[in-house]
């Protein structure tokens, strides 16, 4: 069954090593690693063509890549400079800010400090004690905090948990 070419390749009257197809016109193609003379129909399942499409894909996947990574920058550098939160919460972009590292300290001194239990400000700022237990353990980003829920702990207590710098 398998038949090796000398060179040449399009010697008409062949039949394809794919599909059997007898009496085409065949060319030389690389299938799963094998090298078949196949029909027109079956070149399609063209291992190097299929590669080169996509690198080209991935080319494609990059320069798109490139461009959002210089929209984000741009992003970044717009929102640093902005008065962040105050200028109206944005509920469908609720991103949660850079923190300090010490956030869940300065928050729960803070509630003691105001003499609140838990339960008692997560109800006073309308959040879920959930959210403002996971604040208070270093765990904002693991439990998908929004920066609402951060700037309404902030505001409440008169602390800054924002890196700033
Ligand atoms: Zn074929």
């Amino acid at each position: 069954m398998a038949k090796y070419s000398t060179g040449g390749g399009l010697d008409s009257g062949d039949s394809c090593e794919l599909c059997g197809a007898a009496g085409v016109e065949t060319q030389s193609v690389n299938v799963a690693g094998a090298q078949l003379e196949v029909c027109s129909d079956c070149a399609q399942h063209d291992d190097t063509a299929k590669r080169d499409q996509q690198s080209s894909d991935r080319n494609e996947q990059d320069r798109k890549r490139t461009a959002a990574q210089n929209t984000a920058r741009v992003f970044d550098a717009t929102r640093t400079d902005s008065t962040h939160w105050e200028s109206g919460a944005d509920y469908d972009d609720d991103q949660l800010p850079y923190l300090i590292s010490d956030y869940d300290e300065v928050v729960t001194e803070a509630r003691q400090g105001a003499g609140y239990q838990l339960g008692e400000l997560a109800d006073e700022l309308d959040i879920d004690e959930g959210e403002l237990l996971a604040l208070e353990q270093g765990r904002a980003i693991q439990a998908g905090l929004g920066g609402s829920v951060v700037a309404a702990v902030e505001e409440f207590l008169g602390i800054s948990l924002v890196d700033d710098d």
